[in-house]
């Protein structure tokens, strides 16, 4: 039952996403890869269940191959914004939430790559278990 219901979430919520994001993500904001093939329930548990991501339904933007996303609230300012996609790619940056400022969250104001201890807490550490 509850897997139905959380996967189902994420595939409703990327596919209505898929067809208003056009491009690719900038390569900057990659930052390795996870083991394929994805588990995308166990994805969710280390970041969501046992993590302090929350899935990110406020993104407008889903890109091409992507199959999950989540953010991390640093603040009701700022947040880390993580996406995965189908080649187990993983990338991530640092941003104001929409919820603040709108506006210079969809021009990307305010957006750029993590730093090396960043990505050590809010990506490597999260995701020990699931990284190449
Ligand atoms: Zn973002």
């Amino acid at each position: 039952m509850f897997e139905i219901t959380w996967y189902k979430a994420l595939k409703q919520s990327q596919n209505f996403r898929r067809m208003i994001t056009r491009g690719i993500e900038p390569d900057k904001f990659t930052l390795g890869y996870l083991k394929l093939p994805l588990d995308l329930k166990k994805i969710y548990n280390l970041l969501i269940q046992k993590g302090k991501y929350q899935y990110n339904y406020s993104s407008l933007t889903s890109y091409p191959h992507q199959v999950f996303q989540a953010r991390w609230l640093l603040s009701d300012e700022v947040q880390i914004h993580i996406r995965m996609y189908e080649d187990g790619r993983v990338s991530a940056h640092y941003e104001w939430t929409p919820e603040f400022k709108f506006a210079e969250h969809c021009k990307g104001i305010g957006c750029r790559p993590l730093d090396r201890q960043e990505i050590l807490m809010y990506v490597k550490r999260p995701l020990w278990e699931v990284l190449k």
